[in-house]
């Protein structure tokens, strides 16, 4: 679904839309990004939101030509805004909210509360009650304690929940470690390494304002591999037939997560949809008919594989400056307020020139934010051809943990996003203005 720009440099990963217009503008979703700018200012979020509903419909397609019974679920954390719940939700998805504001989100966009997953390590008190009075389908409780708390405040509203719980495989995942969340020695979830998730099977089973339907494992983000995937299906059927024949737990709803890598780059190469899909359901027969286990629904999650490529930041040059003999610097209005992730993991992001993007590279320049931050680095080594301010530079593949990221840092409003299709824009989230800064402030008297 990605194209490529014939272009002599490092291709970058552009949303299938993508491609020169007879100014020779970078165009995407039938919108030139140069235009785009201009009508909506910068920094910019460009989601294609055909590529987006693409990216949701391999999804569905793979589960149903593969699999009976499945729900793709969408980690709405990686881009959360009432359009892509409205977009998941027109796609068949359902949707994961990590938070009470996520969930918010998700109803603001009515998307069936049945459909609705509520995670969390620290969900409080009334985060759960909300999703309660919300009604979602399923919680995922990730800690005893949690469990005790719900099944309370779900009796006190006199509702049985349908829960999941999240359980810790102990599988490395071969990402970031600040991204990794299947191994031992992590915050999230139930151990399986001791009995601390058999126990809590048990406890769910007596807790009287709970139905356990099922389990869950989420083992990190930007996996490239499925030989991680197939290792948790092994691991979990295992302690689903240990739960069966201590408890006579019958798993109904098998969930694993999500964490499909996107293309950042040119070495990145994450394995289809279609190929998570069949790895992920042939394991799960394979698994489970091997223990003499009945074949539950199998859930997936993803964030990343369905935003990541199909959106990108447009921002205007401010300045140039050569240091000589160390680095140009080429510094753009935006940065750490709206894409924290080069920051935070150290991730690699690229760019280019909308307004002249076959242009031959002139330098390799550093592509600073505007942030009073030596770290406020968005890219650290780009081929740019003889930047100037006034340019539209873009770094694409920037659709998952972006604006969901994105901060007020050096009281900088957060930018707007738009959705492009067939040369039509929305504004799906409109532009702060230096008044929502001060929205929430008090005067002293
Ligand atoms: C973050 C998260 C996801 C989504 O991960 P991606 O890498 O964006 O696909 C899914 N499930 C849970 C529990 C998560 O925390």
């Amino acid at each position: 679904m990605l194209v490529s720009l014939p272009m002599k440099l490092p291709i970058p990963p552009l949303p299938g839309s993508s491609k020169i217009n007879a100014v020779g503008r970078l165009e995407v979703g039938g919108c030139d990004v140069v235009e785009l700018a201009r009508e909506h200012g910068t920094p910019l979020f460009i989601y294609d939101e055909q590529e987006l509903r693409n990216r949701c419909r391999a999804y569905m397609e793979a589960f149903s030509s593969r699999s009976g019974d499945f729900e793709v679920i969408y980690a709405s954390k990686a881009f959360s805004c009432i359009a892509i719940c409205q977009l998941a939700a027109q796609e068949g998805l359902s949707l994961d909210a990590a938070s009470g504001g996520e969930l918010y989100t998700a109803l603001a966009a009515w998307f069936p509360p049945e459909k609705i997953f509520l995670h969390g390590n620290a969900n409080t008190a009334s985060e759960l009650d909300f999703a309660l009075r919300s009604e979602v389908g399923h919680i995922v409780i990730d800690s005893l304690d949690e469990l005790m708390e719900l099944d309370r405040a779900a009796s006190q509203r006199g509702r049985r929940q349908q829960v999941l719980l999240r359980v810790t495989p102990g599988i490395e995942a071969h990402t970031h470690e600040f991204i990794q969340t299947g191994t031992l020695d992590s915050k999230f979830g139930f151990p399986l390494a001791d009995e601390s998730a058999l126990k809590a099977v048990a406890a769910a089973q007596k807790a009287e304002s709970l139905e356990l339907t099922g389990v869950h494992a989420h083992i990190g983000s930007q996996i490239f591999a499925l030989e991680p995937y197939r290792q948790t299906v092994a691991v979990l059927a295992d302690f689903l037939a240990l739960a069966r024949e201590q408890h006579g737990f019958d798993c109904r709803l098998l969930d694993l997560g999500g964490g499909l890598g996107a293309v950042y780059g040119p070495g990145d190469d994450p394995p289809a949809v279609d190929q998570l899909v069949e790895a992920v359901v042939s394991s799960v027969e394979a698994e489970i008919e091997r223990r003499g286990l009945p074949l539950p629904r199998i859930a997936v999650e993803p964030g990343r594989s369905i935003v990541a490529n199909a959106g990108l930041t447009a921002y205007e040059i401010e300045t140039v400056k050569t240091v000589p003999g160390v680095r140009n610097f080429v510094a753009v209005n935006g940065g750490m307020s709206d894409n924290l992730r080069p920051m935070l993991y150290g991730a690699n992001y690229q760019a280019l020139i909308a307004n002249r993007p076959l242009a031959e590279p002139a330098m390799t320049a550093t592509v600073a934010g505007k942030h009073c931050e030596s770290g406020d680095i968005l890219v650290k080594a780009a081929p740019l051809p003889e930047p100037v301010p006034g340019d539209i530079l873009v770094t694409p593949a920037t659709g998952a943990y972006g604006y969901s990221m994105a901060n007020n840092y050096n009281g900088q409003p957060r930018p707007a996003v738009v959705f492009v299709r067939e040369g039509r824009a929305r504004v799906v989230i409109r532009r702060e203005a230096y008044e929502d800064l001060v929205r929430l402030q008090e005067r002293l008297e």
